[in-house]
């Protein structure tokens, strides 16, 4: 592990706090530093059963580790524990909230809107289509079929009608789908998918927003994962260049920093373009608004409780990596892009690997399958290929796909079949320094496999 400023940072940022309450009268605490310390250590043993998370070889599922900063100011939140839900738990912290909310709209183009943070995408989601669901009752949700599942799942649990809608060969929304549903005149809200989670397809969502035009649905962007991609255009092929340029026109939007946001799990974000949406959420709890008259965050959310040091640490880091096009934290993003996109011409390159037949991938996930016949040789010779890296300490991750993503149209028996791909989510800004690194392993492991079953 590489040495963690965090210990330091949060020592001197402790001191200040306890100044801030100084004027009162001191008490003991009732923990016993020994016990205390005795579980720690044993703690620490039980946490070393996890991959490495926090290293530039761990390059699987989308796991990114929190900045630092973000780790101490959650740590620093902690001495209070506030509770987002009203002012009265959380009074600094509500308001740290609705800076950050503010910096992640303003960087959609929102500067009026209603947005908060939420304990995940799914509940964010959930908000979304909830609302959705209040602005047009009864009618359909629809997506991709790369959409997350939880949309599907949701739309049950508000009791909305669900449909799927088929994704091109590049994963993205089918169009001539899309319309095919929309004539039916029962659709409400399109979620539209900007970075799928499996392979990080970005939905034509300029041109479901013509669509919009003529058909008049809700747009929901789905864009959990991918939200932050807005702030590098120039690092995007041209279809996702275009879907990232409308996003300011959708209905609501989700992004998850506890995703590409540098922060700690329990920290998802939803916004809405409409702040009179808001009067959805009116309800009458008896006993949280005491204190002030503003609004509270709770009459805008379907949670009650919510982490303040969510919001604490969101804030922090926003401060140190503000999101701008050009910055710091856009400089991350684009390595980690960039890292995919040279995975990707090296797998293009070698005939023992076949990728996407689509093209390069659109975001910082890259996934490929093993050139091998049939496909559920295909499918063996990959998880071995991830066994044989997990060995030398690279970490990929295991996906499910259709066949015909990597193999184009050879027969009509194509069109369900799936096969065993390797996925590789490269976030972290270290991925472009340590490609070459990770390459040496996959290499190296695949000759192996290879060796192993004699080809
Ligand atoms: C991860 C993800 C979700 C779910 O978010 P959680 O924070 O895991 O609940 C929803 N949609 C997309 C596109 C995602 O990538």
């Amino acid at each position: 592990m590489p040495s963690d400023p965090v210990p330091a940072l949060l020592t001197r940022a402790t001191e200040l706090l306890q100044q801030e309450f100084a004027s009162l009268p001191d008490f003991e605490l009732s923990a016993d530093p020994v016990a205390m310390a005795q579980i720690l250590e044993v703690t620490a043993q039980k946490l070393g059963d996890n991959y490495p998370y926090f290293h530039p070889l761990y390059a699987g599922q989308m796991l990114k580790p929190p900045h630092p900063v973000a780790r101490a100011a959650y740590a620093l939140a902690m001495s209070l524990n506030p509770n987002n839900h009203a002012r009265d738990g959380g009074r600094a912290s509500s308001e740290l909230e609705i800076e950050a909310v503010r910096g992640i709209a303003g960087m959609f183009g929102w500067p009026e809107f209603l947005g908060h943070l939420t304990s995940s995408g799914t509940i964010a989601n959930l908000e979304a289509l909830w609302v959705a669901g209040q602005v047009a009752p009864g009618k359909r949700i629809v997506g991709s079929a790369q959409a997350h599942y939880t949309h599907n799942r949701i739309s049950a649990v508000l009791k909305l009608g669900y449909s799927a809608i088929p994704a091109d060969h590049r994963g993205r929304m089918s169009l001539e789908a899309l319309e095919a549903e929309l004539r039916h005149g029962d659709v409400g809200t399109v979620v539209v998918t900007l970075g799928a989670t499996a392979i990080g397809a970005v939905d034509p969502l300029d041109q479901i927003l013509a669509l919009r035009e003529r058909y008049g649905f809700r747009v929901h962007v789905d864009a959990a994962y991918g939200g932050y991609f807005k702030l590098i255009p120039d690092a995007l092929d041209e279809p996702a260049r275009r879907a990232y340029a409308a996003v300011g026109q959708a209905d609501s939007i989700v992004v998850d920093p506890h995703k590409h946001g540098l922060q700690p799990y329990g920290c998802g974000c939803v916004l809405f373009r409409d702040p009179s949406v808001g009067r959805f959420y009116k309800h009458d709890s008896p006993y949280t608004y005491f204190t002030s008259k503003q609004l509270h965050l709770g009459e805008i959310s379907l949670e009650c409780s919510r982490a303040g040091a969510s919001a604490v640490a969101l804030w922090a880091t926003q401060q140190l990596l503000p999101l701008i096009p050009g910055g710091e934290f856009a400089r991350g993003l684009a390595q980690g892009r960039s890292a995919a996109l040279e995975l990707d011409r090296r797998l293009r390159a070698d005939s023992r690997f076949q990728p996407f037949c689509a093209g390069p991938p659109e975001l910082d996930i890259v996934v490929w399958k093993l050139n091998a016949e049939p496909p559920r040789r295909a499918s063996e010779l990959a998880k071995s290929t991830f066994e044989a890296c997990a060995v030398r300490d690279l970490h990929l991750a295991l996906v499910e796909l259709p066949l015909e993503w990597f193999q184009p149209a050879a027969g009509s028996e194509r069109g369900t079949a799936t096969v065993t791909c390797l996925r590789s989510v490269l976030m972290k800004p270290e991925h472009e320094a340590w490609l070459g690194r990770i390459w040496e392993r996959l290499d190296s492991a695949v000759t192996e496999v290879l060796k192993g079953q004699g080809k």
